[in-house]
């Protein structure tokens, strides 16, 4: 299997070298003083691309463009890019020679210089030029960086400082004083000594052996884990990581946790799914599937595969800890607790926002997962084989990907694209057994709208199971089985391989709903009234044991309404109820304590603003990651808003 698609892969790579890729020649010169990056080079205008005697480039708006191949004038600013028309008086010609320079860069997104490190990425925004509708570029970077700092680049090292880029990605570069690291396949750049790092190079290794047997060939090389400090990355946006073609750039918080295998068989997984291959530009259908629901499917194969079927099966259901392992998990239950809270949405066309990269994470990945059961392993694997193949370093639509699977799974399977893809939601299905002689009755129920699904059903005996396939169709699917024991119990789905609901996971969602509808309106500009008297009609009527927290979040979500309001002393008795619940939930309670003492500072209580902080950094050192991390700065950048004692 693997001869064809790497052959088939190069014939591909060759012919989009000549369409898509920009060849660029480039000496990035990086001076810490002045917190400047300056770009010098050429670039050759793809012949498409060429119109007469002038080519608009895109660029980061921190960055001016010069050229000597013509005249650069600046035009309309979007998105933090700005689009550049270079002209020239004659015809243009095919190499044009630029500087593209930006100094004094701070709070910059994905972008930073200091004395210690410098960073960026154009997955982020173009750094250099990149001529508009060029999604890609290959060529060579030679970088010059203070003695003593080390530069990780994508491509090969010619010379120290000179990589050449021969896979068309688009240029990253990361210099620091680093030690580099190099295991097998993957290298690490750190910032001290990391005894640990072995190990986890060696896991990155093997997560990329998985991915690459499921998605066709690794296509980037060398791959660079890189290092950068807490305080480079809270200057350029308070990421946690960002990954480009070939590299994960991440900050040293997560670097000292344990290796997280969810987290990066999710970010290697991108290496296919959206570096080598994306969505169709400017088309829509399938908008997030084939990026975050693909990553996150690689992030459920590679836990499956390095840690065994029943951590998947975990983190299908609840979650992989230290992975967003919060209300909106990437699983069952973050899905669930959405679509009670009134906020699911059919996954075909997902607008561009917060709320659907959510549901095409927690249910998008499920729905990869689903059609690889559906249609069997080794197909699905050869399909995306295909995909990959066929697309590298350009894009693919959504329709294009859907027909290749109905042309090749082996059977129909339009009818898993429209249950699971055109329309919102997921199904409940209940199973009841009667005994009619030597033989047993098994029906599975479902309300509407009705969902097929090949179910497996546990008929446990004392001592002795059997296992039965159940596809479900209409309302009532019934199987008539022998059994030669007694039965004792009927278990359906018992390794929870198909997306549903079940009683626990309403317990689970209803105690959220209120919670997760109050965050969107205030977020997303939503009726906020409608949300607080949601959450007081909750809290009327709340459980009789109140295990998944549902008084604690509601409390909160009231408080978080009264503070929108500035209504700082009701605030403060909702958080104050809140926090004196008898279960709470470790990874929201610092940010409850956070509003507390923002209530608190406004109501000119100093002294209980200081004390909430203090119980709140309690709170995030027991926190999980990157919550308690996260709720750390927060706090601690509130605490420097108090007056001095
Ligand atoms: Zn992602």
């Amino acid at each position: 299997m693997l001869r064809p698609s790497v052959s088939a892969l190069f014939l591909v790579l060759s012919t989009a070298v000549s369409y898509g890729a920009t060849r660029y020649d480039l000496d990035v010169t990086v001076t810490p003083l002045a917190r400047s990056i300056s770009v010098t080079g050429t670039l050759d205008v793809p012949r498409e691309l060429r119109h007469g005697n002038n080519v608009t480039l895109r660029l980061r708006s921190a960055f001016a463009l010069t050229t000597t191949s013509g005249t650069a004038t600046q035009g309309t600013e979007r998105g933090g890019i700005t689009e550049w028309t270079v002209t020239s008086t004659a015809e243009l010609p095919q190499q044009i020679h630029f500087t593209a320079a930006a100094a004094d860069i701070h709070d910059q997104s994905i972008l930073h210089v200091d004395a210690e490190s410098a960073f960026t990425t154009a997955n982020e925004l173009p750094w250099y030029p990149l001529v508009t509708g060029a999604t890609t570029s290959v060529g060579v970077l030679r970088f010059h960086v203070p003695d003593g700092m080390v530069v990780a680049a994508p491509g090969t090292e010619r010379r120290r400082g000179e990589f050449v880029v021969d896979v068309p990605l688009l240029f990253w570069f990361a210099a620091a004083h680093y030690t580099v690291i190099t295991g097998e396949k993957s290298s690490a750049y750190v910032l001290k000594e990391r005894p640990l790092i072995t190990g986890d190079l060696a896991r990155i290794d093997a997560i990329l052996q998985v991915l690459s047997r499921e998605f066709g060939p690794y296509p980037y090389g060398h791959f660079r884990l890189v290092e950068v400090s807490r305080a480079a990355a809270q200057d350029a946006g308070g990421f946690n990581a960002f990954g480009s073609a070939g590299s994960i750039v991440t900050r040293s918080t997560s670097l000292d946790q344990p290796f997280n295998t969810a987290y990066y068989a999710h970010e290697l997984g991108h290496q296919w799914w959206s570096n080598l291959v994306s969505l169709r530009w400017n088309t829509t259908r399938g908008n997030y599937l084939l990026d975050e629901a693909m990553a996150q499917y690689a992030s459920m194969r590679g836990v499956e595969a390095l840690e065994g079927d029943d951590a998947a099966e975990r983190y299908r259901r609840t979650g992989y800890p230290g992975f967003h392992d919060d209300l909106y998990c990437y699983c069952a239950a973050g899905y669930f607790r959405l679509a009670a809270a009134g906020l699911d949405r059919p996954l075909l066309e997902l607008p561009d926002d917060a709320l659907s990269d959510r549901l095409a994470r927690n249910k998008g990945g499920w729905i990869w997962y689903m059609l690889r059961e559906e249609v069997g392993p080794e197909r699905f694997r050869q399909i995306l084989h295909a995909i990959t193949a066929a697309h590298a370093f350009g894009d693919v639509s959504w329709d294009e990907v859907v027909g290749e699977f109905r042309k090749n799974a082996g059977h129909e399977i339009q009818w898993f694209f429209e249950q699971w893809i055109d329309r919102a939601g997921a199904p409940e299905f209940s199973v009841e057994t009667a005994r009619e002689g030597d033989h047993l009755r098994v029906t599975v129920r479902q309300p509407p709208p009705y969902y097929r699904a090949a179910l497996e059903i546990e008929l446990r005996g004392a001592s002795t199971l059997q296992t039965l396939r159940v596809t479900t169709s209409g309302a009532e699917t019934t199987t008539n089985v022998a059994i030669p024991f007694r039965l004792v119990e009927t278990v359906l789905d018992p390794h929870y391989r198909i997306l549903r609901w079940t009683p626990q996971l309403h317990a689970q969602a209803d105690a959220a709903a209120a919670f997760l509808a109050t965050r969107q309106a205030l977020g997303a500009g939503g009726d906020i009234d409608k949300a607080a008297s949601r959450a007081r009609t909750l809290l009327a009527a709340l459980p009789p044991r109140d295990t998944y927290a549902a008084r604690f979040l509601t409390e909160y979500s009231l408080g978080l309404i009264e503070l929108r309001k500035k209504s700082w002393r009701e605030a403060a008795e909702h958080f104050a109820a809140a926090i004196s619940t008898p279960t709470r939930l470790a990874e929201v309670l610092p940010s409850v304590y956070l509003r507390s003492a923002a209530a608190m500072k406004e109501l000119g209580n100093v002294e209980g603003a200081r004390r909430a902080i203090s119980d709140g950094l309690s709170a995030a050192s027991a926190a999980p990651e990157p919550a308690g991390s996260e709720a750390t700065d927060t706090l601690e950048a509130l605490a420097a808003t108090l007056p001095a004692r």
